[in-house]
């Protein structure tokens, strides 16, 4: 088995549809072999830290146990959008003309997906002393949703690669998760049909073999790792011929020293050791070895002390 890690776990109390309790999620890391895991509940933007709050006390109720860790997944999010949350005025933005169709936005709790200044300054919703009270040991820096600019491929590509090397840039992330994931799904309208035909996968066709580039030149220089996400990549609807695309492209990122973690991204109530057996498959079968699997740095000095307490 090349895997030795999964840093990308959600629990129940992610604000989504993630459901492991998080000692099974200990369990079944423990059973797998693990040598380090870690659970990373959602935080879009601090209306979702209550949440991160039940996630910590659970997690430090099991005691402090060697490899197990607590990271999170932060979300690229607007200002725009957090002080409206701040404010709490979340009246505004329940419903959004979209195409002619009422889009609502039923609660803040994924951010606000639509309605803000296109291309307006970013942000993560957190704050260093937040980082340092909730014990939060790596952060994955996700792009889940585009900064209000038009749902078309082209466009989409140039707010995703923004949103990446704004995180690639950003002190408090150290991975980014899933790259590019996401971009079939805003490049199309299926939030509207919700038809699967409408997941757009050619998008991937359309990146730009510099923005490739650019986003491997900024994991080498930042120290910061790229995650291989089990889940989008081996998504059902994935077409084999732009899978093998995208596989090809994260071996030529190895190939100019980018260094990477593994994320099963779990999202259901039990671990799913087969997707991570299948997804081991695959990675051998592009060339990958244990050894391009990394910790971040700062996870590193944790790990020693934490070891300390454990002996
Ligand atoms: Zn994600
Ligand atoms: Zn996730």
């Amino acid at each position: 088995m090349i895997l030795k890690q999964d840093l990308h776990i959600h629990t129940h109390c992610s604000c989504d549809s993630a459901s492991a309790q998080i000692v099974d999620v200990l369990k079944a890391g423990q059973q797998l072999g693990f040598t380090h895991f870690g659970i990373s509940d959602h935080l879009h933007t601090r209306f979702n830290l209550p949440d991160i709050e039940v996630a910590r006390k659970e997690f430090l109720a099991l005691g402090p146990v060697p490899g197990f860790h607590f990271g999170l997944e932060i979300t690229c999010v607007t200002q725009w959008e957090c002080e409206k949350i701040a404010k709490r005025d979340y009246a505004s933005c329940f419903t959004y003309d979209l195409k002619g169709h009422p889009f609502q936005t039923m609660t803040p709790i994924d951010g606000i997906m639509y309605g803000g200044p296109a291309n307006g300054p970013l942000l993560l919703d957190i704050t260093a002393e937040e980082i340092e009270r909730l014990g939060i040991e790596y952060i994955i820096g996700g792009v889940h949703k585009p900064n209000y600019t038009e749902q078309a491929p082209r466009s989409m590509i140039n707010d995703f690669f923004n949103q990446m090397c704004f995180m690639l840039n950003h002190e408090f992330v150290d991975i980014i998760a899933h790259p590019w994931d996401g971009l079939p799904f805003w490049s199309g309208y299926k939030i509207l049909s919700q038809d699967p035909k409408d997941l757009n996968f050619e998008a991937y066709r359309m990146i730009p073999s510099e923005y490739w580039d650019e986003l491997a030149k900024l994991f080498i220089d930042n120290h910061k790792l790229a995650e291989l996400n089990a889940a989008s990549i081996l998504n059902a609807r994935f077409p084999e011929d732009i899978r093998h695309l995208y596989m090809n492209e994260m071996a030529a990122w190895r190939e100019k020293g980018v260094k990477f973690t593994y994320g099963s991204d779990l999202h259901a109530a039990q671990y799913d050791t087969a997707l991570t057996m299948r997804f081991n498959g695959l990675l051998q079968n592009y060339g990958f070895t244990k050894k391009d699997f990394y910790l971040p740095p700062l996870l590193k000095d944790i790990i020693k002390k934490k070891d300390e307490l454990c002996n």
